[in-house]
């Protein structure tokens, strides 16, 4: 068939361009009648204090299962949903699902909420996460938020007027993804934030030499800042060391926990202490 071969030598032209293209399709039409409620899931992922030797936070993380497109993280559909005006309706239904775990299990610390480039930059959006807030009575030591740099350029005066509402309910900001934006620091001088979290893209050249120098250039930028510094992406004992001696007291990684669900959260937070009484007792 003639229709059939010119249409597999257009797949063998431009297949991974087709595929792409395709899936992003696919994943649009499943957010556009996504039943978020039903839907989206969240899992914790637990933050660690070196000095403490305890953990004292853990970050919400959403996963989405729809029957379209199955299981797929955030990286996948996030910003599908930014692009299509859906984020809001995601950061509306993570916030909500949080409180709720948050309330159901008292992990004793904060849990923090990924905000988009898009909801700070919406009244309205921050209109409906106050909502959310109010309506659940949330006690702001409960839950803090993360916001990326890149979120605060689009209209930075809107986008600060909006994360002040939050400052001013009580809430604590965390910078995301800190190193891979502008760094602009007269301009995060004039933020709110109260944690850095570095990327975790700086430990992923463990062996280059510069690592730890980067990292210690970066920590050394933090301090005038002057607030706690947080490093992502701590996956094994390297990672860990690296961290150590840039003056890192604050991880999280695969190390010190993978996103897990609230219960197992709490257990882990369980074993945790339990271990710790042990070596006290020993
Ligand atoms: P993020 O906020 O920087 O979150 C950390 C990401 O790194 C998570 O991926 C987490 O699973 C992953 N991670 C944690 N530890 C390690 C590690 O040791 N090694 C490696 N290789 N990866 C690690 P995830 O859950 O796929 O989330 C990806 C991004 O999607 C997040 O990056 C965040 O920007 C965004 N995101 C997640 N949930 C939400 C949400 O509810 N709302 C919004 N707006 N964005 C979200
Ligand atoms: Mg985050
Ligand atoms: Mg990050
Ligand atoms: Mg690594």
């Amino acid at each position: 068939h003639a229709k059939k071969s010119g249409k597999n030598r257009h797949v063998i032209f431009d297949g991974e361009h087709a595929e792409r293209a395709e899936r992003h399709f696919r994943i649009e039409r499943a957010l556009r009648t996504a039943d978020f409620d039903k839907e989206i899931d969240i899992v914790f992922q637990p933050q660690f204090d070196l000095v403490r030797q305890t953990y004292v936070g853990a970050e919400a993380l959403a996963r989405w299962s729809n029957p379209l497109v199955g299981e797929i993280g955030p990286g996948q559909f996030i910003k599908i949903a930014e692009e299509t005006g859906l984020i809001a309706n995601i950061t509306t239904t993570v916030l909500k699902k949080t409180i709720e775990a948050r309330r159901k299990v008292d992990v004793g610390f904060p849990v923090s909420v990924n905000l988009s480039a898009y909801d700070l930059n919406s009244n309205q959006t921050t209109n409906e996460i106050l909502d959310c807030l109010d309506q659940g009575n949330v006690a702001p030591e409960h839950i803090e938020f993360e916001i990326t740099e890149t979120a605060m350029m689009a209209d930075a005066d809107r986008a600060t007027a909006n994360l002040n509402r939050l400052v001013d309910r009580g809430h604590s900001i965390a910078l995301d993804d800190f190193g891979t934006g502008y760094s602009n620091f007269n301009y995060l001088r004039t933020l709110p934030i109260h944690k850095l979290k570095v990327d975790r893209s700086f430990l992923e050249n463990q062996a280059d030499p510069m690592t730890e120098r980067v990292l210690r250039s970066l920590v050394g930028m933090v301090r005038t800042l002057d607030v706690p510094c947080l490093i992502e992406g701590v996956e094994d004992q390297l990672d860990l060391v690296l961290a150590q001696r840039a003056g890192i007291n604050l991880v999280q990684g695969f190390l010190f926990g993978r996103p897990m669900s609230i219960e197992a959260l709490q257990a882990e937070i369980v074993r945790m202490e339990s271990f710790e009484s042990r070596a006290k007792s020993a």
